[in-house]
């Protein structure tokens, strides 16, 4: 399709005619199936599966299921999707994006290709943004699977593994991004194959796909577990770097900062974002940590807390980019305001923030998995998503994914009318306009929602206008639900609502108010707690009295909130529509788009304009200079807007530019993740195989030879021949392992007569009649599951090992100066060279543990037991019948099978016991 793409250009219209054969199909079949009773329509689901396993495909039965999932849709929630929804439906089906604005009905769009996909029996992943959604969506549209007889599961937040399990193996399966990626990674750190939840990535809908698979895409997912360092450190590097001087601009070049009469300790750099000591700086670092030259390798790990200090510092803004919560330092994801839980700034800068605001420093965490979601997606054989806003990045979609876009028309003809930008000389002169234009529209009692790049922002624009006296309502994407509802009355007559750009996203704007949620108003008000007004108004079976009279009780005062709203709807239609205004253009053009887009849904008016001043950060610092030496030519005062048609290229062109350097960096991340991806799918195969159970005995048999040989070939000196010191140094790792240390003590002479594969023959022999032994002495079933256990157990250590140490060769290869090379060839090479390091000495553990370990049947215990209790072992049952569960035991004084040399009841004792 890309190419396809780059042939027509983006001439939607020519993709939405090539649709429009198959969407008159369905629609011929719309009468037809109106005619259907229950039982036929529900008949089809297994007439469609039927005569999918005897050879049609799925595009084959594509007109036939959407017109079925059409006809449930009408009759199980009364809403039948329009036209423009089946043609977004087969966008989907055929691994697209489907651009479709906001209230154009995308929640409905995907039952259409996921109850097509579910038929082929292969789990349909639909991904969403929050827990909110995904349950809303998930019990909402489930009615219509469940009509249809599919089932459908939820992952979000707090399920638990069973569930979670369950949820999988539901024909669809709703969730969060997080959540899916973060299963995925759980299932490869799985010890059991009974413990794995998902079961496969067919299919996949990515619902506000630009969020998820752009923006969020920034920052990796991570899994990670308490690592040793200490954390003093962190805390006396921000007392130094509170001492000190830091000189802010907007760009600084090199010679600046290396100045000697620089009066700053630190230059902050804005727009590359980066913080330098300068020479005086360096020079007080010295003296206070009292150390000769801080550039010393072995000054390295205090220049890089001292570096991340002053970050934190100079770059870091609370309120902006975190805030502080309940003593914890949460990120505020700078696209959509939301605050990012759970994620922590990585390499040592969200502690120097912990630090710098008084609050826990926190362990510094040892990465057990990770994964970027670029990646985690692209394990999808079909990948697909909808969002209003999708163009703008049609590259990266195209590049990163390898999916291209395709614009919807709307439903109804879009009539809100977008206003150019004003642009104003300054924050004040901006501020006041902006201040004029609510009051303005206020009065006339046209709602007006106010978008801010901030936190920080929307509480600036609040305090004007609770100065002016006009009443508004403030959202910072703290609560998804209560926003939700917030939002949702952004549209009654006179309302006034600033938020930070997405909060609440996802939400309708109805003009003249929301009945739904003023009806869950009334709900709380007669005194139904919050979890009985969320049963009210969800969607999920039951038979419960309660519960039924409180759905009755909801749909009767929603009814009447709609008869009472549609006025008040005339009344904001007089006045105008939703007015959308902007405070400031973000630096990337869809976050504006998205803004604009929640005004004028389903053919309804409305207005939207950005505010602009020559002080805003992008212009400040993506501006060209002709549009700095235009306001000084032009000499306006601050009241004075400048006619922005002149600057709308500048602008979008400043815009184009972040959103490049971004797309620049989010690029360079994957291609670093590129590599470790292809490791980690190495790593998870081989996982996976010893999961599902295959038999390892000859695999380590091999892996013992291949070992013995290595070793014994390594040493042979240049005539071929071992001596008797190398041959020694070759034996040292099997002594005492395979054979007692003194066995096989040959001298030169004895060496000069063997040949090397003789002594590699000898060795293996031994080596294997050790395995052998083993294995007579636990059986069969005992030493598979032995070697399962212990090959998983070292994979895992050596790789999480391993994570960290690609890591710093990352963070070492970006500093090094390279003249030629590309620092991502020079990563992968040294990145394999480890990997096959670390896969060598994966192997030699494996094999040193599974000689090593002691092993004990239940069944031997039993009878100790036995023998010193007089006990027949526990159970009342007889045992003979029951089959003996046999598992491995380790005592708890034996040394810890992980390896680390503790005993095992001080190491991995506990978390074994809670696993069981
Ligand atoms: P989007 O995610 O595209 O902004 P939603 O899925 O949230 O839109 O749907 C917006 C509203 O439109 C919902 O209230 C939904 O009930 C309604 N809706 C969607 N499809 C239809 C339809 N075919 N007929 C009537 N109402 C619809």
């Amino acid at each position: 399709m890309g190419f396809l793409t780059k042939l027509f250009g983006t001439n939607m219209a020519k993709e939405i005619k090539r649709i429009d054969p198959i969407v008159r199909k369905i629609e011929a079949l719309e009468e037809e199936y109106k005619g259907l009773t229950d039982a036929q329509l529900q008949a089809k689901t297994a007439e469609f599966k039927e005569r999918y396993q005897k050879g049609e495909t799925l595009d084959d039965l594509l007109p036939e299921a959407f017109a079925t999932c059409r006809e449930a849709a009408d009759r199980v929630l009364g809403l039948r999707p329009y036209r423009v929804q089946l043609i977004g439906g087969v966008i989907l089906h055929q691994g697209r994006i489907a651009e479709m604005k906001t209230g154009e009905g995308k929640t409905l769009v995907a039952t259409l290709p996921a109850y097509l996909n579910a038929l082929s029996g292969e789990g349909v992943h639909i991904v969403t943004v929050n827990d909110y959604l995904a349950k809303r969506d998930s019990d909402w549209m489930g009615k219509v699977y469940r009509f249809l007889g599919l089932t459908v599961g939820l992952v979000i937040h707090g399920v638990d593994p069973v569930g979670k399990k369950a949820a999988y193996n539901a024909d669809i399966t709703y969730g969060t991004n997080n959540e899916f990626g973060f299963d995925y990674l759980r299932d490869n750190m799985a010890i059991y194959k009974a413990e794995l939840m998902q079961r496969g990535h067919a299919f996949a809908i990515v619902d506000e796909v630009d969020s998820i698979l752009i923006d969020e895409a920034r920052t990796p997912l991570i899994i990670s577990g308490m690592g040793e360092q200490s954390t003093q450190l962190y805390t006396l590097a921000d007392n130094f770097a509170a001492s000190l001087k830091g000189l802010v601009k907007a760009t600084v070049d090199d010679k600046e900062e290396e100045a000697d009469d620089i009066d700053a300790d630190y230059v902050v750099n804005e727009k590359a974002r980066a913080v330098t000591l300068t020479a005086r700086g360096i020079a007080k670092a010295e003296k206070a940590f009292n150390v000769e030259n801080l550039s010393d390798p072995e000054n390295t790990t205090l220049s890089h807390h001292i570096n991340q200090a002053i970050r934190a510092r100079g770059l870091m803004k609370r309120d902006i980019d975190y805030v502080v919560k309940d003593g914890e330092v949460i990120i505020v994801d700078e696209f959509t305001g939301r605050l990012m839980y759970g994620r922590r700034y990585n390499d040592g800068l969200h502690q120097a923030i912990e630090a710098k605001e008084k609050v826990t420093v926190a362990r510094e965490s040892k990465t057990l998995a990770t994964i970027t979601f670029q990646n985690y997606f692209r394990l999808y054989r079909k990948l697909s998503g909808m969002t209003g806003t999708a163009l703008t990045e049609e590259e990266e979609f195209n590049a990163t994914y390898q999916l291209d876009i395709v614009e919807v028309p709307t439903n109804k003809p879009l009539i809100r009318v977008d206003h150019p930008d004003e642009v104003y000389k300054n924050t004040t002169g901006k501020y006041h306009a902006i201040v004029r234009q609510i009051a303005a529209c206020h009065e006339k009692g046209q709602p007006v929602l106010a978008g801010t790049t901030s936190i920080e922002k929307s509480e600036v624009l609040s305090k004007l206008l609770t100065k002016q006296g006009i009443k508004h309502n403030v959202l910072n994407a703290k609560n998804h639900e209560k926003e939700a509802e917030i939002v949702a009355q952004a549209g009654k007559f006179g309302a006034v609502t600033v938020a930070t750009n997405m909060a609440g996203r996802g939400t309708d704007i109805m003009l003249g108010g929301n009945a739904e949620f003023l009806a869950k108003n009334d709900l709380r008000k007669a005194g139904l707690s919050d979890e009985m007004i969320a049963e009210a108004t969800g969607f999920a079976e039951t038979d419960n009295e309660e519960i039924l009279q409180a759905r009755k009780m909801f749909s009767q005062a929603e009814a009447k909130h709609k008869e009472e709203l549609a006025p008040e709807a005339e009344k904001v239609r007089e006045a105008g529509g939703l007015f959308i205004l902007g405070t400031e253009r973000h630096e990337s053009r869809r976050i504006d788009n998205q803004l604009r887009g929640r005004s004028g849904r389903q053919g309804d008016p409305g207005e939207s304009r950005f505010y602009l001043s020559m002080e805003d950060d992008i212009m400040r610092l993506f501006g060209t200079e002709r549009m700095q030496n235009m306001m000084e030519t032009l000499k306006i005062d601050d009241d004075t807007p400048i006619d922005a048609k002149i600057l709308s290229g500048a602008i979008e062109n400043a815009q184009k530019k972040v959103e490049s350097k971004n797309f620049q960096a989010r690029k360079n991340t994957l291609e670093y993740d590129d590599v470790m991806n292809v490791q980690r799918e190495v790593i998870y195969k081989q996982r996976r195989q010893v999961l599902d159970g295959e038999n390892m005995g000859q695999f380590i048999r091999n892996m013992i030879h291949r070992w013995i040989d290595t070793s014994i070939h390594g040493h042979l000196g240049e005539n071929k021949h071992l001596s008797a010191e190398s041959y020694q140094l070759a034996t040292e790792p099997f002594r005492g392992l395979f054979f007692p240390p003194d066995q096989f003590q040959y001298t030169d002479e004895d060496l000069a007569k063997q040949s090397p594969d003789a002594l590699v023959e000898e060795l293996d022999q031994a080596a294997l009649a050790v395995y052998d032994a083993k294995e007579a002495a636990l059986g069969d079933e005992l030493m598979r599951e032995l070697e399962r256990v212990m090959m998983l157990r070292v994979v895992d250590e050596y790789w999480m090992d391993h994570i960290d140490a690609m890591e710093e060769l990352k963070k070492g290869i970006q500093l090094r100066a390279y003249a030629q090379t590309n620092p991502v060839d020079a990563y992968k090479k040294e990145g394999f060279e480890m990997f096959e390091a670390m896969i060598q000495a994966i192997q030699e553990e494996t094999i040193r543990r599974i000689i090593l370990a002691r092993v004990q049947t239940n069944e031997v215990r039993r009878e100790r037991v036995a023998k010193v209790t007089g006990e027949s072992g526990g159970s009342e049952e007889p045992q003979k019948k029951a089959p003996v569960r046999k598992s491995i035991k380790i005592g708890p004084n034996d040394p810890c099978p992980c390896g680390s040399g503790k005993k095992y009841k001080k190491c991995c004792y506990l978390k074994d016991k809670a696993a069981q």
